[in-house]
């Protein structure tokens, strides 16, 4: 076997999405993963326009697109739907963010719709009463991520080598396996979540433990991703446990519900408090949700840089160390753009979006300004 251009550590929907598209560029990739569930296996599979930040509005907006062009190429059991989002305000004042919402949309081309108490139940009648309306966003969507991430790495094809094993130490250009076995590229990209902390001096990723239940299957009921306007309140404590409800009808029947956060909590056992608080948020919304039969709960770990926004680029001081890292609750998200953003840095070219923002080298900086 001649020796890879690129050796690929994590198999998750971001590892994935970047073997495949440097493979696109011609070049030979080996990817090596062990084999463990990680957040791709967990997660939701929202595709959502986030504007948070200017850096973040960039990189999903961006992302979006290049799923536009990807998704209809998906198989079946990648589960996509174009049902969109709708963001719901239960206080009138929530419509200002509402309204700042789409104007920061906009800017980025976007297309988004303000709907007052009486549209948002024109599109979802089910809703709960009392709600002061919401933001329609038409070009969000759901996929099944675990299956899109094998079917990049089928997608890859003969460049692509796919190996089991864990990684346990990096000595670039070297990468030792714990069975022993040792392997050589002139790039290694670590695209292995919080994993990375184990490979690197930098402890750059905490955990942020997050959870979700699914019903049973019922007649449709629902046809667009829910998400309360809060949502970003929650993604962003700084510390503590929290809450926000978003909810996602699938394909099969069954309604996603979610989601929790909590820092550094390494229990992958469902919190029944935490569960519960985030069941009767749900019930706030959707009134009928408590007459459904729950079928699983189960938790997952978002990997979450110091800042909360990924780590994409080569790593500051290591050269031949490349980094997409820390896509907290956004990686099914932005896994394309991080996977194109990856391969223009590799090979040379440059990216269709600043860079910049992405670089680890900018955590120094914080530190230093702080
Ligand atoms: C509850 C929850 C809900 C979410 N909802 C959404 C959502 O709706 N939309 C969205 O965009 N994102 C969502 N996310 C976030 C998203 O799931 C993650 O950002 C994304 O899956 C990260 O992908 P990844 O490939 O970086 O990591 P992972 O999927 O964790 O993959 C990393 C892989 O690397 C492997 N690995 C680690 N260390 C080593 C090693 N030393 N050697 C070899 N292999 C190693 C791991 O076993 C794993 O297979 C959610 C996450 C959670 C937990």
């Amino acid at each position: 076997m001649n020796a890879p251009d690129v050796i690929v550590v994590g198999a998750g929907i971001v590892g994935a999405a970047c073997a495949w598209r440097l493979t696109q560029r011609g070049l030979r990739v080996t990817l090596v993963d062990d084999g463990r569930p990680g957040a791709t296996a967990a997660g939701m599979g929202h595709l959502v326009c986030m504007d948070d930040n200017p850096a973040e509005l960039a990189l999903t907006a961006w992302s979006l697109a290049l799923w536009r062009d990807i998704l209809p190429r998906l198989p079946d059991n990648c589960a996509w739907r174009d049902c969109g989002t709708l963001w719901l305000a239960q206080q009138p004042d929530e419509l200002e963010e509402a309204e700042r919402k789409r104007q920061r949309l906009a800017d980025v081309q976007v297309a988004s719709e303000p709907l007052c108490a009486s549209a948002l139940t024109a599109r979802e009648p089910t809703l709960g009463a009392g709600l002061a309306g919401g933001l329609w966003v038409p070009g969000d969507g759901i996929v099944y991520a675990p299956n899109v991430a094998r079917w990049f790495i089928e997608q890859a094809g003969e460049r692509l080598t796919h190996i089991t094993g864990e990684v346990i130490a990096l000595e670039e250009p070297w990468l030792q396996l714990r069975d022993g076995r040792r392997l050589q590229a002139p790039a290694i990209l670590l695209a292995c979540a919080s994993g990375a902390n184990k490979l690197l001096a930098e402890q750059w990723l905490r955990i942020k433990k997050g959870q979700l239940a699914i019903t049973d299957r019922y007649p449709a009921r629902l046809s667009h991703q829910l998400v309360e306007l809060g949502y970003a309140v929650s993604a962003h404590a700084p510390d503590g446990k929290s809450v926000a409800f978003n909810l996602q009808p699938r394909p099969t029947g069954q309604l996603l519900i979610g989601s929790s956060r909590e820092y550094d909590n390494p229990d992958s056992r469902p919190d029944p408090v935490l569960l519960a608080a985030m069941l009767h948020r749900a019930c706030d919304f959707l009134p009928w949700l408590a007459d459904l039969n729950l079928i699983r709960c189960w938790s997952g770990f978002r990997s979450a840089s110091p800042d909360g926004q990924p780590l994409l680029g080569p790593h500051p001081h290591r050269p031949g160390v490349w980094l997409a890292l820390g896509h907290e609750g956004l990686g099914v998200t932005t896994a394309p753009g991080t996977a194109w953003l990856l391969a223009d840095q590799i090979t040379d070219n440059k990216p269709a979006i600043d860079a910049a923002p992405w670089l680890a080298s900018r955590l120094n900086r914080q530190e230093v300004n702080a």
